[in-house]
């Protein structure tokens, strides 16, 4: 059995067409740890599970502490116009990182693998997530390979595979327009609308991606109006200044 720790985004289901096409049938895990757009990404998944034809399990968390990280307030509207979005995942604000995000995830995922018997779990860590969350780097995933197969006492070993970890974000979207991932379902946006944001960070780099590869992206965002209506009073203010 294989896991590949699905966010919805699109290098997550890279690596899940990377999969498919190597004849793997992984199942998807979905953590849903509180972020403002777990419910957008968790229903991208579940959508991205029927199209390949793969099962897909939930695991839930909770933080009790929302007001002290953007990105588990609800209320809050993350906006982020103020850098250029070629450099929005690697350079740009942190107030979107949350620390040891990644480290939780694996954990998370080891458990589910301890528990399963899994043979692999794979991740979608990728070169620009790993210059500004270092525990993204192909070193830190190392030695929690290491932590985990000291931890397991008995347990069945299973290998982390991380295969985008030195790729960059264009190489990882020309690779999904090869593997015709169906980018319309997934789900990059941090905010947590009906619609993609289109002023987050994600929404920046995805659409800065998309024209760089060529790729005619059939996201469809907020319009100015909508905009207005859903981001914060001062969300919209920041937004506005910085257009
Ligand atoms: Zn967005």
């Amino acid at each position: 059995m294989h896991i590949v720790l699905a966010g919805g985004g699109v290098d997550s289901t890279v690596v899940i067409a990377q999969c498919v096409k190597a004849g793997i049938k992984p199942v998807l895990l979905f953590c849903d740890y509180g972020q403002r757009s777990a419910y957008q990404e968790r229903l991208a998944v579940s959508r991205l599970a029927r199209h390949y034809g793969l099962r897909h399990e939930v695991v839930r968390s909770y933080f009790p502490s929302h007001d002290d990280h953007i990105m588990f307030d609800p209320d809050a509207a993350y906006v982020n116009h103020t850098i250029a979005p070629e450099v929005a995942n690697s350079m740009g604000s942190r107030a979107w990182i949350i620390p040891y995000r990644n480290l939780f995830l694996l954990s998370v995922a080891a458990m589910v693998a301890g528990v399963k018997g899994t043979e692999e779990v794979w991740v979608g860590f990728d070169a620009a997530n790993a210059g500004s969350t270092a525990d993204c780097r192909q070193d830190v995933v190392d030695y929690f390979q290491q932590a985990v197969t000291l931890a397991a006492d008995g347990t069945p070993p299973f290998t982390i595979r991380s295969p985008l970890t030195n790729v960059a974000k264009s190489t990882i979207y020309r690779r999904g327009v090869r593997l015709d991932v169906p980018f319309e379902l997934t789900w990059s946006c941090y905010n947590n609308f009906s619609k993609r944001c289109g002023v987050c960070t994600a929404c920046a780099a995805r659409k800065y991606l998309s024209a760089k590869v060529g790729l005619d992206d059939p996201i469809q965002y907020l319009s100015e109006v909508e905009l207005e209506s859903r981001l914060t009073k001062e969300a919209y203010a920041d937004y506005v200044r910085c257009r």
